[in-house]
């Protein structure tokens, strides 16, 4: 592969070039300088989150090049729809093996830049350098004050909610490893899930200032809600046979391992949010244009600690609940 600044010339700079900072007056200076500079608006908090994806952990190294740079700047803008801004600019880092061959590079970019576009974020910067296949992207976004989101503010009495559906990323990947025999066109929407999520960016800009705790689900459902509440400092009970399930996910052989990914699978990057009873209204009002839906999967309290409820026998039994989800790490050694 070419040097890194011919990489940075060819797939960068010309990008620049191509799209420019039009209708971004923010961007006082974009991709060239040491530094970009930006004038955020004077009266929106700047939102910033950074995720890094390394090959062989959290993407396939022989994945599609081109969904690995939707995902890549995917999982940043799902940070930001989490806390209810918009998406306004990135920085890119990329560590590129001198053995890839660059249409890997094209590839990347092609996905990459196919989602910026959509959602209207410019890239602003970055580095490029040799050495073990990784990316990492910073996305930056813009929010009123008063309507940022976070994991703390669910209080007893609120409901919880989830977008679109759970399970369906982890379904795809045992998909793809050691999964049962599926038709086609359910591995195949499993693996979309997987391999091209989407970012609920629409949805967090409506729940900005609406919802009272959000979070989006990447590291699976009870784990992410677990987060919730305890910055909220409450509990919560969920209803495992609410919890909305694909088609595709429905099709699956196994509905004991569907119950365990809808509840315990990661990189789904669905919106796990609750909302107060008075705001009910407000939130049907704003969610009749979301495509994706949404499901009531239970209800905060203020006793700690996530309790499943189910029916059994025709009456509602509660159940104390694990809060796993996916480990990034596995270690053997305990005091890491
Ligand atoms: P420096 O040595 O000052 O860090 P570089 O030579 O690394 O500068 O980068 C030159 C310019 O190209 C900088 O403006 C940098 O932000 C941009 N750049 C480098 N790599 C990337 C990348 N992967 N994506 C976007 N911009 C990049
Ligand atoms: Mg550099």
């Amino acid at each position: 592969m070419d040097a890194e600044f011919v990489i940075i010339q060819r797939y960068f700079s010309a990008y620049q070039q191509r799209t420019g900072a039009a209708g971004d007056d923010a961007i006082v200076l974009g991709i060239g300088d040491d530094c970009a500079l930006l004038r955020p608006p004077a009266d929106e908090l700047l939102a910033v989150s950074l995720d890094l994806l390394v090959a062989g952990t959290h993407f396939f190294a022989d994945a599609d090049p081109v969904g690995v740079g939707h995902k890549a700047l995917a999982v940043n803008l799902s940070d930001l729809a989490a806390a209810g801004a918009r998406p306004a600019w990135v920085t890119l880092g990329l560590t590129l093996p001198a053995t890839l061959d660059e249409s890997w590079v094209a590839g990347f970019c092609r996905g990459f830049f196919a989602l910026a576009e959509r959602h209207n974020v410019r890239l602003i910067g970055g580095d490029t350098t040799t050495g073990p296949l990784a990316i990492a992207v910073q996305a930056h976004g813009l929010v009123k004050p008063h309507q940022a989101l976070r994991r703390s503010g669910a209080s007893p009495g609120d409901s919880v909610f989830v977008t679109g559906t759970v399970g369906d990323a982890a379904l795809g990947l045992r998909a793809i490893r050691h999964g049962p025999a599926v038709a086609k066109g359910v591995r195949d929407a499993l693996r979309e899930r997987l391999e091209r999520p989407t970012p609920r960016v629409a949805q967090g800009l409506d729940l900005a200032g609406l919802a009272s705790a959000a979070i989006d689900v990447s590291d699976g459902l009870t784990q992410d809600l677990g987060h919730i509440l305890t910055a909220s400092k409450v509990g919560a009970r969920l209803w495992p046979d609410r919890l909305p399930r694909s088609a595709a996910a429905a099709a699956w052989p196994d509905q004991d391992q569907v119950l365990a990914a809808m509840l315990g699978g990661g990189d789904d990057y669905e919106l796990c949010f609750t909302v107060a009873p008075a705001r009910h209204a407000e939130l049907l009002a704003r969610a009749a244009r979301w495509g994706c839906g949404y499901t009531k999967i239970g209800v905060i309290e203020a006793e700690p600690g996530l309790r499943g409820e189910r029916t059994e026998d025709g009456s509602r039994v509660s159940y104390a609940m694990e809060q796993t989800g996916y480990e990034h790490f596995i270690t053997t050694d305990s005091a890491s």
